[in-house]
């Protein structure tokens, strides 16, 4: 029987992470390792696959740009088509891991799984949880019934898809839930059990890869702004100014807002910007009309889709060309 191929692709992240102590699991040096000496701490993976690396680059997550993003996703869709690859895995750190996750799921085909793993503790911490997320995440890429599941989160082992993946807390290791919904597997022994077989999951979620027979060189400026007790909406007009095309604004509750930021967005709105309702509680939807007259303002319900997946959402929205109604059915469709 042939052995599977995969690429694992290391970006950085806590994964490749050294502290000064074994006991440090919260000051240390993030991305300090490359994509060998992860798998050098993995001699099992060599059970499940043939496996070559790479280090597209380096870095903690919380420096992620879209540049990086547009780099990794040509990268993957590369994978995709190439027949000497069977799955990818990617390392990368778990602050903004599920976007990363929810980029690639939205520009790449999903014809074979790309499976993206982090690590809450350094490599160099007594317990470190990247070696095992990593075996975890190949074993999970290589599978059978992986074939055709886009992008997953793996973390802790779960499975989770990349449109309810969610880090929920700052420092323990079972950091990350699916939000609204469960894991789409549980690893065990090394397998997935799956609860939502992977293809269906995935034949799901729109993609918009088919907008994109080439990958734009940059995204459009989309502007996040938290909706807050005394919030001033001059902050709107600076982001216009700035160029934004797009604003998502994270609401209290149902994605409600204060009267003078309401009027604030409904005049970006009247000009063009797209202008897009989430909401700052951690769980449920934003619905269209609800707690807010989107059709007068000309808003875009979130559903869904949380303020920073919304932020990436609408940006590639835009930059695929696509108006506010065609935008309003892309966020209700998650
Ligand atoms: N700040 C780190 C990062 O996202 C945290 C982690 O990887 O867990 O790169």
């Amino acid at each position: 029987m042939t052995r599977p191929r995969l690429l694992l692709l290391a970006t950085g992240g806590t994964i490749a992470g050294v502290a000064p102590t074994a006991a440090s699991t919260l000051s240390y040096a993030p991305a300090s390792l490359g994509a060998d000496s992860l798998i050098a701490s993995v001699p099992a993976l060599g059970d499940l696959a043939d496996i070559t690396t790479e280090t597209p680059f380096s870095t903690g997550s919380q420096h992620m740009t879209s540049a990086y993003w547009l780099t990794l996703a040509a990268r993957v869709r590369q994978a995709i088509v190439d027949p000497t690859i069977d799955a990818v895995v990617i390392t990368h750190g778990t602050d903004t891991l599920e976007e990363t996750a929810l980029f690639l799921d939205l520009t790449c085909p999903r014809d074979k799984a790309v499976v993206l793993t982090g690590a809450m503790r350094p490599a160099t911490a007594l317990g470190a949880d990247g070696p095992m997320n990593l075996y975890a995440a190949a074993a999970l890429a290589v599978n059978p019934a992986s074939r055709g599941a886009g992008a997953i989160v793996l973390m802790n082992d779960q499975a989770f898809g990349p449109d309810r993946a969610a880090k929920v807390h700052t420092s323990r290791v079972d950091a990350f839930i699916a939000r609204s919904a469960m894991p789409l597997a549980l690893m065990l022994n090394g397998q997935p059990v799956w609860q939502v077989p992977a293809a269906i999951a995935a034949a799901r979620r729109p993609s918009l890869a088919a907008h994109f027979a080439s990958l734009p060189a940059a995204l459009p400026r989309v502007d996040l702004l938290a909706q807050q007790v005394d919030a001033d909406p001059a902050i709107i007009d600076w982001c216009l100014q700035q160029g934004a095309r797009g604003i998502v604004v994270a609401g209290t509750g149902h994605g409600s807002l204060s009267h003078p930021i309401e009027a604030a967005l409904g005049k970006a709105s009247d000009k063009g910007c797209l202008v897009v309702r989430a909401s700052r509680i951690s769980d449920g939807p934003v619905m269209h009309g609800a707690s807010v007259d989107d059709d007068r303002f000309g808003f875009i319900a979130a559903g869904f889709v949380t303020p920073h997946k919304s932020r990436l959402l609408l940006s590639l929205l835009i930059a695929a060309g696509l108006d506010r109604e065609a935008a309003r059915a892309v966020f209700a469709s998650f």
